[in-house]
């Protein structure tokens, strides 16, 4: 018998499926698989416009989800939405981002597989916003014990920690996340969400130095000079005016109506408590920030010899103070550098336009190690040792998805020679992988050599572009050694951790970001390849970041590039799911005599009893070789309902 509960869900559902039925014309299909004939790009189009002109941004391929960012609140996602998805067969209600994840969730808990969703768009359609949508269903939804508390919260609150010093506002994104990211969700065998891991990948160091015009910094600088106490400020020789520091006022931007800093700040700080951070880290780390700030403001001149010097030492007294290094060696290692000859070292000058670059790139290399640092203090806060048997649901957001073939003045040009060898590497290492492509880009006429290729990862339901363009040239953060031995040198207590000594004694150069990169996409192929996938494609409807304006000429092109068209012919000619005999029996089982409670036979064969019994029509499934496909998600579905009751 349905609980009281779980009936009054279930007439929830029925009039959902109905109004969407008798609503079909005004509101387009829920799903293109459903979508009548040979569909054309122009109908893919009409149907994806007329779901968003009344509010329906989820439209289903199968069971990929698309989104259009409806740049809105709609209120459809509330707690009664949520508990509306929990634990209801995919098809049963309109396409939600909730769906996706319950679907993961559920497959997970029942076959105890390792899944991950990856959301891709380019930047401000919606990824970030999507991914933390799922992590809050499954706080608010998975079984929880009072001791796991402090565990969801605290995967819940390393967003806006990792957002602070992670996102940034630019031309595209008010919030548009600068590097990538995937989590890990661990659950226990109860499903109760335990602990998780977060990896980011390639932090927009150079942002750390210089923005655009109508772009800013990384969130935190603002937040820290908006939201600090005036106690804080004066502890770290701090105004409260962004403008006057360089590194935050050439975007010409810095105070922003969309962004509220200083709650934004507030919500940072107590963030910061919930993960742990002790009084003393974050008195170690807001010295780092303002050092940053200081550091852009350091000014050089030229001397008579055509060499830098700086007039005014106050900023360097001040960096030195919070970096407990000596400011006289720290002003000699922004003016001179260490040359090794035979048997001795050399201290030569550097010219004005040299020391420029060594307190940029001190810049820049302090921030991103401060980066990975944070990344690490708030896995070692996700941890849960407890627990040695999990499964995970991971989270896939990566930035870097630019539109590409739209406009060629912006991302066709020549870059440095080193972008390309850097990819023929990259395909050297894991070119022989299946799941990976690269394509050389056709550059401007003329242009023998061009700076950048994409790579594409592919799975079965689709692939996922990626874009290298400039990797290498906005990660460059060569650092002196002369400046890494004063790094290496300083008390403050992140710095010491990120700056090994050892790292000076060996010789050898340290890994290119080129390496880096290449062995972090060999391990995430990893990661991903023992999981099963679910994917989410966002699609940015304006570049006016308006609600309700649907450009067609911008959708298009995405619809494009994503790929979406071929997926779907790709789901018409195929069928909508796989399982492996295994999962499908073990959940099914009890559907059918001869299979229920144990079937001793081979897996496949039980299957076959169990679908016979059932009554699948040959059209319906096929049988593979470790796996049985289904064609129609009604199948399934009946087969779900079958089993519930
Ligand atoms: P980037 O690659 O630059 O990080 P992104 O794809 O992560 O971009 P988001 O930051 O998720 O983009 O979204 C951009 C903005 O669009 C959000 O700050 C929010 O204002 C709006 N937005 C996105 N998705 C939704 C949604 N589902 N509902 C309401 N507003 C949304
Ligand atoms: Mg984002």
């Amino acid at each position: 018998m349905a609980s009281k509960k779980e009936e009054v869900r279930r007439k929830h559902i029925r009039l959902h499926m109905e109004s969407t039925l008798t609503a079909r014309d005004k509101v387009g299909v829920q799903d293109f698989v459903l979508l009548d004939a040979y569909t054309s790009e122009s109908a893919f189009l009409d149907n994806l416009r007329k779901r968003f002109s009344e509010n329906l941004i989820y439209t289903y391929i199968g069971t990929l989800l698309v989104s259009v960012n409806p740049y809105q609140e709609l209120g459809i996602y509330t707690m009664s939405q949520m508990e509306l998805y929990q634990g209801v067969n995919f098809f049963e209600l309109p396409p939600h981002v909730y769906a996706i994840a319950d679907n993961a969730y559920r497959m997970m808990c029942s076959e105890l597989t390792n899944h991950f969703i990856l959301i891709s768009g380019e930047s401000g359609a919606g990824k970030t916003e999507a991914s933390k949508k799922i992590l809050q269903y499954f706080a608010v939804t998975c079984p929880m014990t009072e001791s796991l508390q402090i565990a969801r919260d605290r995967l819940l609150l390393s967003n806006p920690v990792l957002e602070a010093f992670g996102n940034a506002k630019t031309l595209r994104n008010d919030n548009s996340s600068r590097f990538g990211k995937y989590m890990d969700i661990q659950f226990d065998y109860k499903g109760i969400p335990v602990g998780g891991h977060i990896i980011s990948y390639l932090i927009e160091k150079s942002r750390v130095v210089y923005q655009n015009q109508g772009e800013r910094n990384f969130h935190i600088f603002y937040q820290l000079l908006e939201g600090g106490e005036e106690e804080l400020l004066a502890y770290l020789g701090l105004e409260r005016d962004p403008q006057l520091y360089k590194y935050l006022s050439q975007g010409h931007c810095a105070k922003e109506s969309s962004i509220n800093d200083k709650n934004d700040w507030k919500t940072v700080s107590s963030a910061f408590s919930v993960i742990d951070f002790t009084e003393d880290d974050l008195e170690n780390l807001f010295g780092i920030l303002a050092s940053v700030l200081h550091l852009g403001n350091v000014c050089f001149e030229e001397n008579h010899q055509g060499c830098a010097t700086i007039p005014d030492t106050h900023e360097i007294k001040w960096i030195a103070k919070l970096l407990g290094v000596h400011p006289s060696i720290l002003l000699e290692a922004l003016t001179h550098r260490k040359i090794e000859a035979k048997t001795e070292e050399v201290i030569c000058p550097l010219t004005l336009e040299l020391s420029v670059y060594a307190r940029d790139a001190m810049a820049k290399s302090i921030y991103g190690r401060t980066f990975t640092w944070l990344v690490n203090k708030i896995n070692s806060s996700l941890v849960n040792k407890d627990f040695t048997k999990k499964t995970v649901i991971g989270l896939l957001d990566i930035y870097g998805f630019e539109v590409f073939d739209k406009n060629d003045e912006e991302c066709i040009r020549p870059g440095p020679a080193t972008d390309l060898s850097f990819l023929e590497k990259l395909e050297e290492k894991v070119g022989q992988h299946a799941h990976f492509q690269t394509r050389k880009l056709a550059g401007p006429k003329g242009r023998k050599r061009i700076g950048w290729m994409e790579f594409r990862l592919s799975h079965y339901a689709g692939e996922v572009t990626y874009c290298t363009k400039g990797f290498l040239e906005k990660n460059n953060d060569l650092l002196y050694r002369h400046l890494k031995e004063v790094l290496c040198s300083s008390n403050n207590r992140i710095l010491k951790e990120c700056f090994l000594v050892a790292e000076l004694e060996n010789r050898r150069r340290p890994p290119t970001v080129g390496t880096q990169f290449k062995n972090s996409l060999s391990s995430l192929l990893e990661i991903l390849i023992s999981k099963e996938p679910s994917y989410i494609r966002c699609i940015k409807p304006n570049e006016r970041k308006e609600p309700s304006k649907f450009d067609d000429l911008l959708i298009r092109h995405q619809i494009k590039y994503l790929g979406l068209m071929e997926h779907l012919r790709v789901r018409r000619a195929g069928f909508a799911h796989r399982r492996k005999y295994e999962h499908f029996l073990q959940r099914y089982k009890s559907l059918c005599p001869d299979t229920w409670p144990h079937w001793h036979g081979p897996p496949a064969e039980g299957v076959e009893r169990l679908i016979q019994y059932i009554g699948y029509t040959p059209e319906e499934y096929k049988l593979g070789r470790t796996k049985i496909f289904i064609r129609f998600p009604r199948t399934l579905f009946a087969t779900e309902d079958a089993f519930e009751f």
